[in-house]
């Protein structure tokens, strides 16, 4: 099968973890009611609830810490900062931000007015809020076969050009301030834009006038496909392909807690020294100086770090590998898995996994919570407790997937790990029919999979 490269990296500090007993993680599960949130990552023994800042960072990480300048303005840590973004990513002007919402914040407040449309290639949660918050409508372009969790192409992340055109030619192009392109798409499960397509939509947007922002939270995970899957790429550098990519962009949000491998921060870029002005302004107000936008010049100097290593080769190749090793076990051994497999996680099918569970009895929740039980392994549930109740009939939105996320942290577990969860899986798939759906007794009004509590039917 793929071929899995060995860890480019040794140990240097460990991290002792949770051996738990199988009554002892019952018990566990109880108290936390069946959801994985509520679970003290004490009570955990590989989690892969997110790649979210739990990346392990580098012995030079470390070091650059050591180095912040605590200064309140004009920080050494923040030139060093920029200095690297405008090598690695080219983009003219640089704001830093505690995280990538901090950056979304900014960018939909200095562009968007009371209603715009922002047409996107699948919606993030925090994009989209931030984007509907200040009085614009997201309107989703990414091409149909993102929406099937079975067909496998290349490139599903890519924008469907006659989608665009259309919203322009129905709403006007006045009413279209920017493109949000994220590069990979998180929600289709981390599915890689081919570098043509990130020209094409350029080309498309500059005719009328439209700016083009990249959500570049997984931007090197989207680079290394584009090596991998699009001919002319496959000679060229991890850090020139993504050089290229952004060169396609007026500007990007970033969420350093993914591909910048640092466990706090983010940054916004633009290129227009108007825009850059207007989001000068408003960084004092919600983040900080924009010196420091609301990080300590220890942290500007991880991700400085972090930024030249995420695009190191053997780094990226090593992280896509893990996921397709789970993968291709999983694959193995029967149980259904959606496809392709992207570039950060890899997601159960918890509808062909658990046939006899009805939508109504969260079959993603139990069998995210069963697997926590029998391997200590945690994951999160993407279904219809994520997906919450219609606003205005009350009744439960009932998305077409009901999937478990297993998310790989950047760095922190090995192939042994990735076999750990693989067997628990696989045992648990052996007796699936014992598994049963779940009572929702506790659901709060907000983003209930965070804290709703569940019982065993
Ligand atoms: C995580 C993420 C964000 C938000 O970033 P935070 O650092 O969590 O605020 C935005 N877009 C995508 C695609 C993400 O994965």
């Amino acid at each position: 099968m793929s071929h899995y490269p060995a860890e480019p990296y040794k140990i240097k500090a460990v991290e002792p973890i949770a051996m738990t007993t199988r009554e002892q993680r019952q018990e566990y599960m109880k108290k936390a009611g069946y959801n994985t949130f509520l679970l003290n990552s004490a009570e955990v023994y590989i989690d892969l609830l997110t790649d979210s800042g739990t990346t392990a960072m580098s012995d030079k990480q470390w070091a650059g810490l050591m180095i912040g300048d605590e200064a309140y303005a004009g920080s050494r840590n923040f030139h060093h900062l920029q200095e690297v973004i405008r090598e690695y990513y080219g983009f003219k002007h640089v704001v830093p931000t505690h995280q990538g919402r901090g950056a979304e914040n900014l960018l939909s407040m200095i562009m968007i007015k009371d209603g715009d449309y922002v047409p996107g290639n699948m919606y993030f949660t925090t994009t989209r809020a931030h984007q509907e918050r200040n009085g614009a409508t997201f309107v989703d372009i990414i091409i149909d076969e993102a929406h099937d969790s079975q067909i496998e192409i290349p490139f599903k992340g890519n924008i469907d050009l006659n989608k665009l055109q259309k919203l322009i030619d129905e709403v006007g192009a006045d009413k279209i301030p920017y493109i949000c392109l994220a590069v990979t798409v998180n929600l289709a499960g981390g599915q890689p834009v081919s570098m043509q397509n990130m020209r094409e939509v350029k080309a498309l947007c500059s005719q009328h006038g439209i700016k083009v922002m990249f959500d570049a939270t997984r931007c090197v995970e989207n680079a290394y496909f584009i090596k991998e899957r699009e001919a002319e790429y496959k000679d060229k550098t991890i850090a020139e392909i993504l050089k290229e990519m952004m060169s396609y962009a007026d500007g990007c949000t970033m969420s350093g807690k993914k591909d910048c491998l640092v466990n706090i921060g983010g940054f916004l870029c633009l290129n227009d020294d108007d825009l850059y002005q207007q989001a000068c302004e408003l960084v004092v107000l919600f983040e900080g100086m924009p010196s420091y936008g609301g990080l300590a010049g220890r942290d500007m100097e991880a991700m400085a770090i972090g930024i030249k290593e995420s695009v190191d080769f053997h780094y990226i190749e090593h992280r896509i590998a893990q996921c397709r090793y789970l993968a291709d076990k999983l694959t193995a051994a029967g149980v259904p898995i959606v496809k392709p497999v992207g570039g950060h996680a890899v997601f159960l099918d918890a509808r062909a996994f658990l046939p006899h569970v009805s939508q109504e009895e969260f079959p993603a929740q139990a069998l995210a919570a069963e697997l926590y039980i029998e391997s200590g392994v945690r994951s999160m549930e993407r279904g219809i407790v994520s997906a919450g109740r219609d606003k205005i009939t009350g009744e439960n939105h009932k998305p077409k997937l009901e999937l478990v996320r297993l998310t790989i942290p950047r760095r922190v577990y090995t192939y042994a790990h990735l076999d750990h969860v693989a067997d628990g899986i696989i045992k648990l798939y052996q007796k699936r029919d014992q598994i049963k759906g779940l009572n929702m007794v506790y659901e709060p009004k907000l983003l209930r999979f965070f804290t709703s509590r569940f019982e065993p039917k």
